[in-house]
């Protein structure tokens, strides 16, 4: 147990992100007091039956009120107007940031509503499972994975060297103490690298499951049977919290697009390929990528057991 880094942690959002960072701070004793908001009132009461929160607020102002640290924990788009009702309420020295899948968008969105001396340093922990809500939560997300700091007005050559440095380092050390391992990234970067990694290939799943499921014939019958050939993995990725995706995608636009590009001229070489029986260049293209494959396990970043899903535990999947 850590002597606690933070007076008060204010959690704005108390779903699987939310809930798993309380549990954290909990575990870690990184507060010495963790205060809660949820949207709805189901959500706070289930909240305070599970007991994750030393104190759940019905507002957001009132669990802003006297932190020294407020995590934006909700939706992206639900960023922009959480901190203007919170901004009034800030107290000077606080650090604001936030768990959203997207930066460019957040910076744009959050940034205007920050008063003189508190500090926004934009975050995302690179950590999730296809559950929400406040029942998901566990202490253990973040063991292991990244978290991406995007502060704002870096040196380009230094991400990590704002204005804000000490505060930078603060946030830095207490995701460490959460678990994870922590890098600096540029807002616009994180957007491009995370369009590639995540935020593609949950479009790929909603959209092969959504195939699948207007052949509604074949669908009640042999899909769901034969599942485990690769079909499986798709659907646990499909059955992720619509709201946030929705939220991703309309916040990432431009970088979501860019990387659809390059993936259709791809896929097309891969048609011709097929069309043609090429069979060089499929088989060169299946090699490269089952070297992806070993350094993302060498990196720590997965399991090399196979199971197709079958065995997944939360945690177990990036978002
Ligand atoms: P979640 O389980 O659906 O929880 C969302 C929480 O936000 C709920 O407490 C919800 O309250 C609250 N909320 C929803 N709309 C709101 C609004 N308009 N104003 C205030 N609060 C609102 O979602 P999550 O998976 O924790 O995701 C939360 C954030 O983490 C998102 O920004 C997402 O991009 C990011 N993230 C997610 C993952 C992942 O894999 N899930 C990974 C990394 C980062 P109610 O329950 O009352 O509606």
């Amino acid at each position: 147990m850590s002597k606690p880094i933070f007076e008060r942690v204010a959690i704005l959002g108390l779903g699987l992100l939310g809930a798993s960072l309380a549990h954290a701070v909990r575990r870690g004793g990184l507060a010495g007091e963790i205060a809660g908001y949820a949207r709805s009132s189901e959500t706070r009461d289930r909240v305070r039956e599970l007991g994750f929160c030393d104190q759940v607020c019905d507002s957001a102002a009132d669990a802003a009120k006297g932190a020294d640290l407020v995590v934006l924990c909700a939706p992206v788009g639900a960023f922009g107007a959480l901190a203007e009702t919170i901004a009034p309420h800030l107290r000077t020295d606080c650090i604001v940031t936030d768990v959203g899948s997207v930066k460019s968008a957040v910076v744009r969105d959050v940034s205007p509503h920050i008063p003189d001396g508190v500090h926004f340093i934009p975050g995302h922990p690179i950590a999730g499972t296809e559950q929400s809500g406040p029942d998901a939560g566990f202490a253990e997300l973040f063991d292991g994975r990244w978290c991406i700091l995007t502060p704002i007005g870096a040196a380009e050559d230094d991400v990590s060297h704002t204005a804000d440095r000490a505060e930078v380092e603060k946030l830095a050390r207490f995701w460490r103490a959460c678990g994870s391992n922590v890098d600096f990234m540029d807002p616009h970067h994180h957007d491009l690298v995370l369009a590639i990694t995540s935020h593609l290939p949950h479009l790929i799943a909603y959209n092969i499951v959504g195939t699948a499921a207007d052949l509604e014939t074949v669908t009640q019958s042999d899909v769901i049977k034969y599942s485990a050939g690769g079909f499986r993995d798709f659907t646990r990725i499909a059955a992720s919290d619509p709201t946030m995706w929705r939220d991703i995608f309309l916040n990432n636009r431009e970088a979501v697009l860019e990387m659809l590009g390059r993936f259709t001229e791809d896929l097309s070489a891969l048609q011709r390929a097929i069309r043609w029986g090429d069979g060089d260049a499929l088989f060169e293209r299946f090699s490269r990528t089952r070297t992806i494959r070993r350094s993302i396990i060498d990196a720590g970043q997965d399991s090399p057991v196979p199971d197709f899903g079958r065995h997944a535990k939360p945690g177990d999947k990036k978002a």
